[in-house]
């Protein structure tokens, strides 16, 4: 009898703990107005999700990507969602003097920065053949998705520690559990989890006030994640994926509390520790959705 109501209160404690520790919903949302944030990747997808959240909660914004009539559209939308201030920077991630630009008008126009969320991304899905195309888009990619998170990071570092701010790097389930046809992609963001882990373990260390939340995101509803789906995965349910507006509100979220590392939706931390624990399994589940 007393085994079981032993093992009746581990059961409770750690029902609790999950509640407070993961459930629980903490987030107030005036703890955003007026601060200054900047999102990359801004003109689409979860990026332009990210400006209307942070639009809706009063934050001042500058939002960048290479499309500037895109960016405009959006950045007219997010005034009317009750953005403090909205600014936009248009330049291309693969060019380091036009990350340049992006750094100096963001601490020009907003004085400051207390939030980052680096979140753009390209992608060449597809076989890996070997040819000189895959590794010239190798490259381009590789300083996108990783070199130009660093760059943006690096130099934004000082400004985030003043203000004891947050970095928020997007990542995927794709950057802990290889994904055939999408190896360069999903090399960048194990490239990404790498640096930026061992960066918030600097941080520490060197007991800054900046931290790093890295977000790990799993099928979301995005135009250019359905289609690569589609394509690419074509045995994966598209109807599984998350809607666009529900993940930029979980990474909000996660920043704001500066939490090391979060996963939306749920699926997305189920994928992972499965891997962790049966890696062969999952594995083959993935070659199955070819
Ligand atoms: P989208 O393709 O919808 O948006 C990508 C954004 O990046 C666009 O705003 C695009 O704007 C910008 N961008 C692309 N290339 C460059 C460049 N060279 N310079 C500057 N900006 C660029 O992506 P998602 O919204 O789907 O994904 C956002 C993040 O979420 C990514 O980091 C992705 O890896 C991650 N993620 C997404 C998942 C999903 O299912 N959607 C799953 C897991 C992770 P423009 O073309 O105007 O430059």
């Amino acid at each position: 009898m007393q085994k079981y109501v032993v093992a009746a209160a581990v059961i409770a404690a750690i029902a609790i703990g999950f509640y407070f520790f993961v459930l629980r919903d903490t987030f107030d949302p005036n703890s955003v107005r007026d601060k200054r944030v900047l999102v990359t990747g801004a003109s689409t997808g979860i990026g332009e999700q990210l400006a209307y959240q942070y639009s809706k909660f009063g934050a001042r914004l500058i939002l960048t990507a290479r499309r500037e009539k895109v960016l405009q559209e959006v950045a007219v939308k997010c005034r009317h969602l009750g953005a403090a201030q909205v600014e936009i920077v248009p330049a291309d991630m693969a060019n380091a003097s036009e990350r340049e630009t992006v750094i100096e008008e963001t601490l020009k126009r907003l004085k400051g920065v207390d939030y980052v969320v680096l979140n753009h991304v390209i992608s060449y899905p597809g076989f890996w053949l070997g040819n000189d195309k895959n590794l010239t888009d190798l490259q381009k990619l590789f300083e996108v998705n990783f070199v130009a998170y660093v760059h943006l990071a690096s130099k934004l570092m000082e400004s985030l520690d003043e203000s004891g701010g947050s970095l928020a790097i997007v990542s995927s389930v794709a950057g802990n559990v290889a994904m055939p046809k999408f190896a360069s992609y999903s090399s960048s963001k194990f490239a990404l989890q790498g640096f930026f882990s061992a960066l918030r373990q600097e941080l520490i260390i060197r007991q800054k006030n900046a931290s790093v939340t890295i977000c790990v995101l799993g099928l979301i509803d995005t135009e250019s994640a359905m289609v690569a789906t589609k394509e690419h995965t074509p045995k994966m349910d598209v109807s599984l994926a998350a809607p666009a507006a529900d993940a930029a509100l979980a990474i909000i979220k996660a920043v704001t509390a500066k939490v090391n590392i979060m996963y939306f939706p749920l699926a997305a931390y189920l994928g992972v520790m499965g891997h962790k624990f049966f890696p062969t399994l999952i594995d083959y589940i993935v070659r199955g959705l070819i």
